[in-house]
């Protein structure tokens, strides 16, 4: 009798694992994927808007800030399936040529997205890993015929891609601590927002979040503003903690600065034209009003929007919250609870900024899971 390994969900990190652990077991074991749609890795497609941002080329130092809220727990999976051995992969193994652009982003070179959906799911088929679509696995009592399990059902962002948070209850069912979730890399919502600024596009501005009056984090680069509010570059960035702040019921306050090169007495004396784009001139003046040319510069510098609302997961990029990661092994993303169980992705208390991060988080855990399935059946007395 062969070993066999159910993997409850095809998205990056599912496929990932099959890939690794069908690859481990040379044909010596059977594995099921189990996914709800008709396809997989149905989010792929979605990503990097249609263009798939598939990792980040900073080196471990830099990329490691960017992952929330436990960076430490993702180096060895990362070190096991780096962004470098990640390119390897797609453009040996899969035959997906990649480029990278700005920041470090890489892509596929087609700079389509649906390409790596489709060159992994190829990839899982051709080693004869046998897939079940559009099957929803309920409860784990479901899976107790298998040796091995491996959870990547992702968070519960975007739920439209089948990403709707059963991993959560199937974690629960195996006695884990799930720590409470919240949309992450999402828009944040301004009191009194005013709809003429939706559709500019903000480049090279800073952006300080306030959570109760006091300064938490500073950001500087690019963001939007879109019907939904700050969206997009450094907004997202910010909004991990502004979104947990508003949840814990804080004050939450984010102030523009449009000149972030320039100090206030650099700025004074020059006028308004020269300080914002021009569709922004209307919008500036309306909350500023009866703007003295002397409080020019502080009002260019420190243009303040109060945040009452957010995004939820409908349109969040990522779940952030999820399987506590002091009940998982990090050097084998294996169950502390129950031998055979493992766990991959973004259903783990793990979730990075946009950039390429939280698809480097599923390959690479998806990786070393299915390794260490791989690992753990072929321990097993026969
Ligand atoms: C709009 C958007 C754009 C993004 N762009 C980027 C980007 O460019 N770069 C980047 O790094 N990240 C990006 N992300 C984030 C990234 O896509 C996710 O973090 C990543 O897909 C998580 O991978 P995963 O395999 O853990 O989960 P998912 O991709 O969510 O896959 C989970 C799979 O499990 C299946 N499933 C769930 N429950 C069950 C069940 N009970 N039974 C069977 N199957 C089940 C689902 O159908 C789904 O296919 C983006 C996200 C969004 C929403």
């Amino acid at each position: 009798m062969h070993a066999s390994l159910a993997i409850v969900g095809g998205g990056p990190a599912g496929m990932m694992a099959a890939i690794r652990a069908a690859e481990a077991l040379g044909g010596g074991g059977r594995i099921i994927l189990f996914d709800k749609n008709e396809r997989l890795g149905r989010k792929i497609y979605l990503t990097g808007k249609g263009r798939c941002n598939l990792t980040n080329l900073r080196p471990w130092e830099e990329f490691a800030p960017h992952i929330h809220p436990n960076q430490r727990f993702l180096r060895q999976a990362f070190r096991a399936f780096s962004n470098e051995a990640l390119i390897r992969f797609f453009e040996q193994d899969l035959g997906v040529p990649t480029v990278t652009l700005q920041g470090r982003r890489v892509y596929p070179a087609s700079l389509v997205a649906g390409d790596v959906a489709r060159a992994l799911e190829r990839r899982v088929r051709e080693l004869g890993v046998d897939i079940r679509y559009r099957t929803s696995v309920g409860s784990l009592s479901e899976l107790d015929g298998f040796d091995a399990v491996i959870i990547a059902t992702g968070g519960k962002s975007y739920p439209v891609t089948g990403s709707t948070g059963d991993g959560y209850r199937l974690a629960a069912e195996a006695g884990h601590t799930i720590t409470p979730t919240f949309p992450s890399e999402t828009a944040l919502h301004p009191r009194n927002y005013d709809p003429e600024l939706s559709g500019l596009e903000m480049k090279k501005v800073g952006l300080h979040l306030y959570v109760d009056r006091t300064l938490v984090e500073s950001e500087q680069g690019d963001f939007n503003f879109t019907g939904d509010g700050l969206e997009s570059g450094i907004a997202y960035h910010l909004s991990r903690r502004a979104v947990w702040a508003l949840t814990n019921g804080q004050q939450v306050d984010i102030v523009l600065d449009l000149k972030p090169a320039l100090t206030e007495e650099q700025l004074q004396g020059r006028p308004l034209r020269s300080m914002l784009p021009k569709a922004l001139a209307a919008p500036f003046l309306r909350a500023h009003p009866g703007l003295a040319a002397s409080n020019l510069p502080a009002a260019v510098k420190s243009w303040k929007f109060p945040i009452d609302d957010y995004k939820g997961y409908d349109r969040a990029v990522v779940t952030a919250g999820g399987v506590s990661l002091q009940e998982i092994v990090p050097k084998t993303m294996a169950s502390r609870l129950r031998p055979g169980l493992f766990f991959c992705g973004e259903v783990l208390d793990l979730d990075g900024d946009t950039g390429g991060y939280n698809l480097q988080i599923a390959f690479s855990t998806g990786a070393l899971a299915g390794n260490s399935a791989a690992a753990y059946l072929l321990s097993l007395p026969r």
